[in-house]
């Protein structure tokens, strides 16, 4: 049995139309003699009435931070739903579907609700409905704890889930359908001119889709490197080759940098040691918002001053913890935080230097860098940050080809 796990985001089953669109790429997956396994997303975005966001609008605050495990069982239902409709639309051609939860496909996690990390997968039901010749259509994003409670995998966990079905089915493939062409060199709502990227290694998409691009779950891609299972990002609205995704960096273009991808609302802390000389806790503040669970990063430490970035949702608990140790600091709101991806940029020299005379030729302030084999950052005043990242995307002629 050849196995293709088909995913469509929430913007592929939006509407019927869309939905026919989907209908006809699990069609021809069958003519190709695939037996696909379909995964799909809750029904739209934010404001549309199954989606994942507008499901959770239904509910208090309180209550989400008192029951994890109701605003799981919540957000669980528009994949639900969505996987009746799709099941319903395939009927409507004469194809026999079966719609399944999460937890009846057998994915099976720990009791981390809001972000459950899948324990293992259990594929008997998925591979005897296969063996009948119908299509599982199965709701993404969403298990079962091994106590029985429905849980969530992350925002954007259908990749997730296509990626684990991928790998413990051994599908030839996993295609995930969504709204633009592939991975593009940029986020196309930024860049109007953001080009496709044909061929891209696991490690450079994960590392674009761990930085801010939202095209895929930075989990899937792991997964899938992990299982050695081909990735295939698609446009549900044409036939398009999209991007291929695989082990091999001899397939990547080349480049010193491949593409360009921003997460807003970070928030840069600066702790001057001369304002805070009689405090033990300067050296031990890290400690402490790693014990809060506060995640920190472009982290420079020199002998008088700290400098980190945190996201901005945390800041009412960082202000909590800087009080409670009587530590001095000042924040610098509304950054972001620009990353620059490419594994062509080990070992070429002037890399950095380029990307700053760009940003000081655009008059763009730049609070900070960090850089590693694959990767540049420069932390922008989020006012700024399309203009750079345009102006950079220009300037690494990344552009229409
Ligand atoms: P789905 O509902 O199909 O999962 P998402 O909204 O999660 O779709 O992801 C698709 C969106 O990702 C696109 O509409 C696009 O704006 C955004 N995106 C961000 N960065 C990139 C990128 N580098 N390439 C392609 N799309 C990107
Ligand atoms: N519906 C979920 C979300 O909006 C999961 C997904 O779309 O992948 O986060
Ligand atoms: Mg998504």
């Amino acid at each position: 049995m050849r196995i293709l796990i088909q995913k469509f985001g929430g913007t592929s089953v939006s509407t019927h139309e869309r939905r026919t669109r989907v209908v006809n790429k699990i069609l021809k997956a069958r003519d190709k003699g695939f037996s696909p396994v379909v995964v799909v997303s809750a029904m739209g975005r934010k404001g549309q009435p199954y989606a994942t966001d507008t499901l959770l609008s239904l509910i208090s605050s309180d209550f989400k931070s008192s029951s994890p495990l109701g605003t799981d069982l919540l957000m669980s239902c528009g994949e639900v739903i969505s996987a009746v409709v799709v099941s319903d639309e395939l009927l409507k051609l004469g194809l026999e579907a079966v719609p399944l939860t999460g937890g009846q496909a057998g994915i099976i996690t720990d009791d981390n609700y809001n972000d459950a990390s899948v324990l293992k997968v259990e594929k008997d039901k998925l591979l005897s409905i296969l063996e009948n010749g119908k299509i599982p259509v199965v709701a993404g994003f969403q298990g079962v704890s091994e106590s029985g409670y429905v849980t969530t995998l992350g925002r954007g966990g259908s990749d997730v889930t296509a990626a684990l079905l991928g790998t413990a089915l051994k599908s030839e493939c996993v295609e995930i359908y969504t709204d633009v062409d592939g991975i593009m060199t940029a986020d196309p709502r930024i860049v109007s001119d953001a080009s496709l990227i044909e061929k891209i290694s696991y490690n450079e998409v994960f590392q674009m889709a761990d930085q801010g691009a939202k095209v895929i779950h930075p989990r899937a891609v792991r997964i899938a490197m992990n299982g050695n299972v081909p990735l295939v990002v698609k446009n549900t609205l044409n036939d398009g080759k999209g991007t291929v995704i695989t082990n091999s960096t001899a397939e990547s273009s080349g480049n010193v940098i491949n593409g360009i991808t921003s997460m807003d609302e970070r928030v840069q802390i600066t702790i001057k040691y001369s304002e805070n000389e009689n405090s033990e806790n300067y050296y031990t503040l890290l400690d402490e918002l790693a014990n809060s669970l506060i995640s920190i990063d472009l982290i420079n430490v020199f002998p008088y001053e700290e400098v980190f970035t945190i996201d901005k949702g945390d800041m009412d608990n960082f202000k909590i913890v800087m009080k409670n140790l009587g530590i001095h600091y000042s924040a610098i709101k509304e950054c972001t935080k620009i990353a620059l991806i490419g594994s062509g940029m080990r070992g070429v020299p002037g890399v950095i230097a380029k990307i700053l005379k760009v940003l000081f030729r655009e008059n763009i302030k730049v609070l900070q860098t960090a850089d590693s084999h694959t990767t540049i950052w420069c932390l922008v005043e989020s006012s700024k940050a399309d203009r750079a990242i345009n102006a950079l995307h220009r300037e690494f002629l990344l552009g229409g080809k």
